[in-house]
């Protein structure tokens, strides 16, 4: 794999100034796939400095010149493809599905957000003052802060990256420490795109060195994260500590409800993908199973067939569909609350076993809201089962969490499921599907200590852009 050891800021690649030297490091291999310096306070200041600049000029151009822009940058990245799967394989561990749609969604996001440049719209309103009118405008907020985790490293970028930039605004990106090479493709392909220098800068660095002085600095107009709970919360009292907003998409803990009339079959079939897909490191995967009395016995054997038949191991390997987690300190941390959930009383339905840093898959049955597996987010191969006595505890389990992201129900009689899923306290809910979902035009967030705001399509549009009152009074 290519090299990214630079820094992308205001249009030029440069040593970062940070104190400390980073490693980007494969998660299967260990191999180190490069080293870089982390930027620095000095960086931060120059990136906002080339986003401010480069903004006013962008935001200048007609909506024809910038769809025209965001329309080379489509092309490019899809001409891309194959560097992007080689960064998600080695960078991020991601196996051959999980890369399939890493990089077709990203190509599909880059082709929706080119329409953003002429959806900017405004509104006239009538005034109770004599000969005044009223018009409201909108505009880009200026220059935008984005924060991205390393699960699904390019999307979770784009989705932030992308709808900014098409609604006028630049942009200061800090990847996750362990993915930094996703966001400086992402770097280099703004520049095959001939984007203008200083729209997109890329400043890598650990969260504790550069993160609060990135939310802190006073060339951010807002800041958009993806990230954990815990340091979202932070992010947020930081930015409103200085009167900045944010949109926070953060962790979850989500439940599949297999009511009376589930399909088991296709139940377990979606629920293998939801609870293991990307190695069970996903916001929205499946964390926890409510059965029945009448359906659990039958689903935990047709579900562990399906689990032990699931190959774990190398990504590169298309037969694969469980490679390693991100790095050992998250297997050490998988692993700490496996024991303690095992300890408290879980019995195993599939055992998995830990080999470097892959992790095969474990289900866990007879496992009670108390116990680190189920109340809390593992980020790793594991899914617990829970017998409730009747639909109304299958409700009360999946709300007895302090998150609110997704969630899935599964039963034949649709407007039931309906029903029941309208009584979740989650942002998003899959009728007959597994948990994970998510379309660009589509109302995408969470409730809870799972997020505040709204995402995709119009919701973003508003989320990135702000609006002025013009009060017009006639000089006659
Ligand atoms: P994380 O919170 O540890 O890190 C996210 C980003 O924040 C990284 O770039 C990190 O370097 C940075 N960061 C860390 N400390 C910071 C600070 N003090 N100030 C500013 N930035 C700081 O999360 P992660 O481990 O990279 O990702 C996994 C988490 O993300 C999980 O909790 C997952 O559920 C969540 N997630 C949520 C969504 C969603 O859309 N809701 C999507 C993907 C991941």
């Amino acid at each position: 794999m290519k090299t990214y050891d630079k820094q992308f800021i205001g249009g030029v690649w440069r040593e970062g100034r940070g104190e400390h030297m980073l490693e980007d490091r494969d998660p299967y291999t260990g191999e180190v796939l490069c080293r870089y310096r982390s930027a620095g306070l000095a960086d931060l200041d120059d990136a906002f400095a080339a986003a401010r600049a480069a903004q006013k000029e962008w935001y200048a151009l007609a909506p024809a010149r910038r769809v025209e822009a965001l329309e080379r940058l489509w092309h490019t990245l899809d001409a891309n493809r194959a560097l992007l799967d080689e960064c998600l394989l080695r960078e991020a561990g991601c196996t051959v599905p999980k890369r399939a749609y890493e990089v077709g969604e990203s190509v599909n996001l880059a082709r929706y957000y080119m329409s953003f440049p002429y959806l900017l719209d405004g509104k006239i309103q009538e005034s109770d003052n004599p000969g005044q009118m009223n018009y409201i405008f909108r505009q880009p907020r200026g220059v935008v802060t984005v924060i991205a985790p390393w699960n699904v490293p390019f999307i979770l970028a784009l989705r932030s990256v992308l709808p900014a930039v098409a609604a006028g605004n630049a942009v200061v990106l800090k990847p996750a420490s362990d993915t930094p090479a996703t966001a400086f493709i992402l770097g280099e392909l703004f520049q095959e795109a001939e984007m203008p220098a200083g729209l997109l800068n890329v400043v890598a660095g650990a969260g504790a060195e550069i993160g609060d002085a990135l939310v802190r600095h006073p060339g951010g107009d807002m800041v958009s994260f993806t990230g954990s709970t815990e340091v979202g919360k932070r992010i947020g009292s930081l930015a409103g500590g200085r009167v900045c907003d944010v949109s926070l998409e953060l962790g979850g803990n989500n439940s599949m409800l297999l009511l009376p009339d589930a399909d088991l079959e296709k139940a377990a079939e979606k629920a293998v993908f939801g609870a293991f897909f990307h190695q069970g490191q996903i916001c929205m995967g499946l964390n926890r199973i409510l059965t029945l009395p009448e359906n659990h016995d039958e689903f935990c054997r047709i579900f562990a067939e399906k689990v032990r038949a699931l190959k774990a191991g190398n990504p590169a390997d298309p037969e694969v569909f469980v490679g390693p987690l991100i790095n050992h300190a998250q297997v050490e941390r998988f692993e700490a609350l496996l024991a303690s959930t095992l300890e408290a009383g879980a019995r195993t339905l599939v055992e998995g076993r830990t080999e470097g840093n892959v992790v095969h898959p474990w289900v866990l049955t007879e496992v009670d809201m108390s116990m680190p597996a189920a109340c809390s987010e593992m980020f790793g191969p594991v899914v617990s089962i829970l017998r409730a006595k009747d639909v109304e505890e299958q409700i009360a389990l999946a709300n007895a969490t302090e998150y609110g992201l997704s969630g899935s129900v599964f039963g034949r009689d649709v407007y039931r499921a309906m029903q029941v899923a309208r009584r979740l306290q989650s942002g998003m809910v899959h009728i007959n599907d597994q948990s994970i979902g998510d379309e660009a035009h589509v109302m995408f967030g969470g409730e809870k200590q799972s997020g505040v705001g709204r995402f995709n399509g119009d919701w973003v549009l508003r989320k990135f852009t702000t609006e002025q009152w013009l009060a017009v009074t006639s000089s006659e």
